[in-house]
């Protein structure tokens, strides 16, 4: 895909954390010094001080921070500390600075199996073993962790059996986000959200290809600055779409991304030396694959079943498509839920007293969910436990990206007229770094009035002050397009700002302190209710909504009944490409609606069902969805035959739609077909091979080893 530079106005690029370029001199003198420091470790190693021996190993560092053998030799002596996240941090800078080095991936394993990410620990020693595939301390390593894997599973399946209840009974949660995923199950009557094998409550969407192996999360995004065509992110936002609707998200990847089979957008990336497509929910397999590991590192016990969201506005084959993505990561996925529902869920379940005790029982709730990449408002009912979505809008290009993005651009323009040239011209590199200051100083400036862009353009560094009123400026028209949509969900309810009772800030932009200003000051004062996590509501939701798919009955989980709604209007077209709605916006599922059609021309006998998706008259404005045919009608003059046509959602949201003559009695449904681009079974099977196969290559032999020394 073409990179981030268009006409002079700077476009959006992946934000990254890596600094290769703000190199250090090592001169020789610090070499030496270094080399003495790190002598002196491997004595205190040996010795047995691994104190000692950190803080050596740690002064090696300082005077030469690019040699990797200093890393991996501080992470071994954390990994005898237990101290397991700077161990595994240690082991993945050294395979950052030498990923050759199959030590590194030793040291990693075995600091992952200590910290008991058992599959982590087994994909890191799997990836070691591409570089050096008869290294033993790697073959043991593995087989030690899935030993361990094994026992883990036994130790749970007896305890689950002296509890007296079943595996199956943990349905996670994921919030599948744009920029982050998160997974969240309900145990002991509360949902807990899991961390990953870094210690982190959140799991960057983004996946790389790289020579060792592949990588998700934190370890692909650290990388993407060295490795831009085969680091995928963003994926929610193509998953489910046509390749010609999503000009503008590619134009902002970049890696490669084509237009495959009808019309759908496939990702191409470099595996091994050979070219290799990727279907967007392959990528998004990919996630959730990770936060089913994670889940399973947590509980100890494998995980099937999941609920998944997914943002209000997602249409019929985006909601398909992250079901499929599911099922290609081995999960099946019971309920794709919204994400306001769900967060709205996480904060009826907390809030379900009021401040004197007393039971709620009526409120309206305006759920207000910023997030990196997407926008989602929602109006919910709460009576008596029981959540109804009255009215959904939002925009999926509106998030915490677009401030990166504004904000880089002022910065941009500021340091080119200081600087009296075009520094960035042609530097996709540069401007991936600004926007990583951006970035960070966007968050300071939640908390403070002003900070620091910092960030190092080859020789030259930048340090430009930002004041939050700055930041501000340049966000307005951001700020006051998410308005927009709080106004609609209003309209589209037909309520008053008035009447809403409380307001739920959820997703990690509403920490923009202006967010919370804005809509205070449309709300006339009103105080802002931020009790949710904003990065873990969704999650929280969705496992709550998992526990009760599940059965799992106790005080909380049982007061709770959830409506989801049609986000879109659903209806076929009609001569002169007229919209007939059967089913209305924000109609609660599941439902069923029937409506009546009837022929145009005298003895017609068949008639072309097109479905669509919108809210424009015209079927020119809306979104097709697929079309089936209907023969064998009634031959008879025009607009006498009666044809029924239902419509019928599911829980999922997703869609069946069926055709009948009343005379006649033939009929035809669209059995899926409608669905563009969406896998068939036999795709799907594929697919799930294919993540088996990548995943097998995590489950290995057997043994426990001896723990290597330094070097
Ligand atoms: P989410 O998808 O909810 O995890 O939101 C991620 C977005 O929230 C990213 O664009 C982050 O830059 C942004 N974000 C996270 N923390 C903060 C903060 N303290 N202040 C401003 N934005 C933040």
């Amino acid at each position: 895909m073409a990179p981030s530079k268009k006409g002079g106005k700077t476009a959006a690029a992946p934000v990254v954390a890596h600094d290769e370029d703000d190199l250090i001199q090592v001169t020789p003198a610090m070499k030496q010094q270094a080399a003495k420091f790190k002598a002196a470790g491997n004595n205190a190693f040996s010795a047995g001080r691994y104190y000692a021996a950190t803080a050596e190993f740690t002064k090696a560092i300082e005077c030469d921070p690019y040699d990797h053998i200093f890393y991996s030799n501080r992470s071994a002596c954390y990994a005898n500390l237990d101290q397991h996240s700077k161990a595994c941090a240690d082991a993945r800078r050294c395979i950052e600075l030498r990923p050759d080095f199959a030590k590194g991936y030793s040291r990693l394993g075995f600091a992952l199996f200590k910290a008991g990410f058992l599959h982590d620990a087994m994909n890191a020693y799997e990836r070691g073993l591409t570089v050096d595939p008869k290294n033993n301390n790697l073959i043991e390593g593995l087989g030690e962790a899935k030993l361990a894997q094994k026992a883990k599973i036994e130790a749970a399946k007896l305890s689950a059996q002296m509890d007296n209840v079943t595996l199956d009974e943990h349905v996670i949660g994921i919030d599948l986000g744009t920029t982050y995923s998160c997974v969240s199950v309900w145990r002991n009557g509360e949902a807990h959200v899991l961390t990953n094998a870094e210690g982190d409550r959140t799991t960057p969407s983004w996946v790389a290809f790289t020579e060792q192996g592949r990588l998700v999360g934190d370890a692909a995004k650290r990388q993407a600055a060295i490795n831009p065509k085969n680091t995928l992110f963003n994926i929610k936002r193509i998953i489910g779409r046509q390749y010609s609707e999503c000009a503008h998200e590619l134009e902002l990847m970049p890696f490669d991304v084509k237009e495959g089979e009808g019309g759908k957008p496939i990702v191409s990336v470099d595996v091994n030396g050979e070219k290799k497509d990727f279907a967007p929910e392959q990528i998004s397999a990919m996630v959730l694959q990770k936060m089913k590991a994670t889940a399973e590192a947590q509980l100890g016990v494998p995980i099937t079943k999941a609920v998944v969201t997914v943002p209000a506005y997602f249409n019929d084959a985006q909601r398909r498509q992250t079901k499929d993505a599911g099922a290609i990561a081995g999960l099946d996925v019971l309920r794709i839920i919204n994400e306001p529902t769900a967060a709205a869920l996480a904060y009826g379940l907390d809030r379900r007293e009021g401040e004197n005790g007393e039971v709620i029982k009526n409120q309206c709730i305006l759920v207000f969910d910023l997030g990196g990449g997407t926008f989602d408002v929602s109006l919910l009912n709460l009576q008596d436990g029981v959540f109804e979505v009255l009215s959904t809008a939002g925009d999926t290009h509106l998030g915490g990206e677009d401030f990166d993005t504004s904000l880089a651009a002022f910065a941009q323009k500021e340091i080119e007229k200081e600087r009296g040239a075009d520094i960035f011209t042609g530097d996709e590199k540069a401007l991936r770094k600004l926007r990583t200051a951006c970035e960070k100083a966007k968050r300071e400036l939640s908390v403070a009035n002003h900070a620091n862009i910092e960030c190092f353009i080859g020789e030259i560094e930048i340090n430009m002050k930002i004041t939050r009123e700055q930041f501000e400026k340049v966000c307005e028209p951001t700020f006051q397009r998410c308005l927009d949509s709080v106004k609609r969900v209003l309209s589209d309810a037909g309520k008053k700002k008035e009447e809403v009772d409380e307001i739920v800030l959820v997703g990690g932009s509403t920490r923009v302190p202006r967010v919370q200003g804005i809509l205070t000051e449309y709300f006339d004062g009103k105080t802002l209710n931020k009790s949710v996590h904003p990065d873990e509501a969704v999650a929280y939701g969705a496992a709550v909504q998992g526990a009760i798919l599940a059965g799992v009955r106790d005080k909380q989980t049982s007061r709770v009944l959830l409506m989801d709604v049609v986000p879109l209007s659903l209806g076929v077209e009609c001569e002169g490409r007229q919209f007939a709605k059967v089913v209305q916006r924000n109609t609660a599922i599941p439902c069923k609606k029937k409506s009546e059609f009837t022929t145009v021309y005298d003895n017609q006998d068949e008639i072309d069902v097109r479905i669509f998706e919108g809210e424009r008259s015209n079927t020119d404005g809306n979104h097709l969805l697929g079309e089936f045919q209907i023969s064998g009608i009634e031959r008879a003059s025009a607009g006498e035959p009666k044809i029924d046509v239902t419509f019928e959602v599911n829980t999922n949201g997703l869609l069946t739609v069926t055709a009948k003559d009343r005379v006649t009695g033939v009929e035809a449904n669209v059995s899926l077909q409608h669905d563009r681009g969406r896998l068939t079974a036999e795709e799907i099977e594929r697919m799930c091979a294919e993540a088996e196969a990548m995943a097998e290559e995590d489950e290995r032999l057997a043994r426990m080893r001896e723990y290597e020394g330094t070097d």
